[in-house]
């Protein structure tokens, strides 16, 4: 089974590597007249492309594709892959990586996050718990639109400005992993466009090899086009509280106590990090803290024998109307 796993993510890898042949940018350029490829080589769209949210590496592709369905990706991808001479292809979400996972030196991008005006259908399945999203939906879109039926998937990162494509590459962890898995767990099927420009829809029964070598395969098994990924009830109400520890192995042997709890005792949510004092302040995460917060922990990491940082925990308990009355001892009694 092993073996055939392996030869079967060979081949796969075989066909994308069979992209990255040396270009002929006639041949590109002819693709760009193409009114349906909408190749744009515009500089502005050629710089956003050769740079990414890390801004440590730079690769300038030769073209911008801004696909607006599935069949968009595969036809381009078809055509790279039969033309004689090949090109490399790289699928863009919402460039967040911070190595220069998304980017390709002249070849194309496919931008999966930025398309104006395409068939990006999301569809939410009540009865089935499921949403069907395109695959460079930003996930903060896709929680808007499951909210609308008081659904939520399962599983998160903490930043949702993130493309389910570019977080399904990877695993996608936050404080629910513990719980129900990384983002890859909680994925019932996908549309992928393989390195031979096939729009295939794999999943535990269906194209296996292709399911599991896209998720989390850092976009080298083919490019998401769709994702139909698990949802629960959104909750309606959350305490969350966070705990600073001076001390690391106080922190990490409580966190550790607090992702084995079972059932009834269980929080929905757990995740530690390390605070620094430089980035405390204008970090994405310094809206959580109220504005006298920062000023105060600065003081405590200098305090904390010139350590340099302090470990916190972050805990949530969702609850509703219902036993919203004993939501606080519920929070002591459950992390005794
Ligand atoms: C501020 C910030 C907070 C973050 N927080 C978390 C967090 O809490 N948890 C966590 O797990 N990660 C986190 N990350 C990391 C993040 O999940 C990854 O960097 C992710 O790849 C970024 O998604 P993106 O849409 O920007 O992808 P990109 O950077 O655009 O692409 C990343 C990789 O995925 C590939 N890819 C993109 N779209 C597709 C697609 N449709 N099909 C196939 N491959 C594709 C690309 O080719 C590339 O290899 C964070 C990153 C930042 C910058």
């Amino acid at each position: 089974m092993a073996t055939k796993l392996f030869l079967a993510l060979l081949a796969i890898c075989r066909l994308i590597i069979a992209v990255g042949l040396t270009l002929d940018p006639s041949e590109l350029l002819r693709l760009g007249v193409d009114e349906s490829l909408r190749l744009s080589f515009e500089p502005e769209d050629i710089k956003e492309a050769s740079i990414d949210f890390g801004g440590l590496k730079r690769a300038e592709p030769l073209a911008i594709f801004r696909p607006n369905s599935a069949h968009d990706v595969a036809r381009l991808v078809r055509v790279v892959y039969e033309s004689s001479h090949g090109f490399t292809v790289s699928a863009r979400g919402h460039g967040h990586s911070i190595n220069g996972q998304a980017m390709t030196k002249d070849g194309v991008v496919i931008e999966m996050s930025n398309g104006e005006g395409g068939n990006f259908e999301t569809i939410v399945s009540e009865k089935l718990m499921y949403v069907d999203v395109w695959g460079g939906e930003l996930w903060i879109d896709v929680l808007r639109s499951t909210l609308e039926y008081g659904l939520a998937p399962k599983s998160w990162t903490d930043y949702l400005y993130l493309s389910v494509g570019g977080t399904l590459s990877n695993a996608g962890i936050s404080g629910q992993a513990f719980n129900h898995g990384p983002q890859i767990n909680n994925v019932f099927q996908l549309d992928v466009v393989t390195g031979k420009g096939e729009l295939l829809t794999c999943s535990e029964d269906e194209h296996s090899e292709l399911y599991h070598a896209v998720l989390g395969g850092l976009g080298q098994f083919g490019i998401i086009t769709r994702a139909r990924i698990a949802l629960e009830p959104a909750p309606q109400r959350v305490r969350w509280i966070r705990v600073l520890y001076s001390n690391f192995s106080a922190f990490t042997k409580d966190q550790e106590y607090l992702i084995s709890l079972q059932t009834n005792k269980k929080f929905d949510y757990v995740e530690g990090f390390v605070i620094v004092d430089e980035g405390l302040i204008n970090n994405w995460r310094s809206s959580f803290f109220s504005p006298s917060n920062p000023v105060k922990i600065s003081s405590i990491i200098k305090d904390n024998g010139g350590r340099g940082a302090l470990y916190c925990l972050e805990i949530t308990k969702n609850y509703d109307h219902t036993n919203a009355h004993s939501i606080d001892e519920v929070m002591i009694y459950n992390s005794k």
